[in-house]
């Protein structure tokens, strides 16, 4: 059949497709962009990792994140199997817990041995269930550092395609997500860009047939160098964006506090803010400055600022 009476025979027999084309043309088209733009939601609200927070002990540290008006604390993986202990700790300070950064389970699941996937599986169910009893976004998950890895980025997509419906369906049972975290080509080959975590993401959601339990997040830091634009990777993750993280770019001094070098977060918060972001951005830097308590203020006056003018 030429391509002409192939077109031809769909446009009469076809009709339930056509039918179903048009209908999803005319939600499309009923969206307005007022509609789409959803700026009066949006709201900066920060957390930080126990690490990046001035003071000497987790109880100094807590006490300094809600002291500089950040909502919420980034736990890593040591609270995993004792959420109740850590969120009571939060709590007790004024805080929520905003994440898990967990990491990539040394790169077992970026592997063909099926035992190490399943391992890396078997524990990321665990930091998932840790997660939702904790009341936090999702745990962060990287498939593979660079050098933990032999297998390419089709065949690692392939894996998580293959894996992942079965666990981002047990996040949604916990109330969470699972987050896929992108990382600049220094650290990682494979899922670099917030778009790309995004369609995984979104691909992953499809086969499960569910509408949450897994997504994406960006850090500042790594978008400085994988993204044209911060404010256009932020749109194309949309509703899958479930996390950020705040640090300066490449430029020294390299990755400390926002407002220590001369990277500008206007344009990644207009993303946020078209998309009506309302999820936390969690420190995860170092700092420059000599006086950590004073700089800690500084960034978060800094970061406010510049969401104002977004
Ligand atoms: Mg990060």
């Amino acid at each position: 059949m030429k391509r002409r009476d192939f077109l031809g025979a769909s446009a009469s027999v076809g009709l339930g497709l056509a039918s179903v084309a048009a209908m999803k043309t005319s939600m499309i088209a009923a969206q307005t962009t007022e509609e789409m733009d959803k700026r009066a939601e949006a709201k900066l609200r920060i957390s930080s990792q126990l690490g990046p927070a001035p003071g000497d002990s987790d109880e100094d540290k807590l006490a300094n994140i809600k002291k500089y008006g950040c909502e919420a604390v980034e736990y890593h993986g040591n609270c995993v199997g004792k959420g109740k202990e850590f969120k009571k700790k939060a709590n007790d300070f004024g805080l929520e817990v905003s994440c898990i950064c967990w990491g990539s389970h040394g790169g077992d699941f970026s592997s063909e041995d099926k035992d190490k996937r399943q391992k890396c599986l078997d524990d990321l169910k665990k930091a998932l269930e840790t997660a939702g009893e904790m009341e936090a976004s999702g745990v962060i998950f990287v498939p593979a550092f660079k050098h933990e890895t032999e297998l390419t980025n089709q065949r690692i997509r392939e894996l998580l395609l293959e894996e992942l419906p079965p666990v981002a369906e047990f996040a949604k049972q916990c109330n969470t997500s699972i987050i896929f975290e992108p990382l600049c080509r220094m650290e990682a080959f494979f899922l670099r860009q917030v778009a790309d975590g995004a369609s995984i993401a979104r691909d992953i959601l499809r086969k499960a047939g569910i509408d949450s339990g897994i997504g994406v997040m960006g850090d500042f830091y790594h978008m400085d160098t994988e993204e044209t634009s911060q404010m256009g990777a932020f749109i194309s993750a949309g509703s899958l964006l479930k996390h950020v993280h705040l640090a300066g770019g490449v430029e020294n001094p390299r990755r400390t506090y926002p407002g220590e070098n001369s990277m500008t977060f206007v344009d990644g918060f207009r993303g946020l803010k078209y998309i009506g972001y309302t999820r936390f951005c969690s420190f995860e830097c170092g700092c420059a400055g000599e006086d950590k308590e004073k700089a800690f203020e500084a960034s978060i006056k800094f970061l406010r600022e510049q969401w104002e003018q977004a």
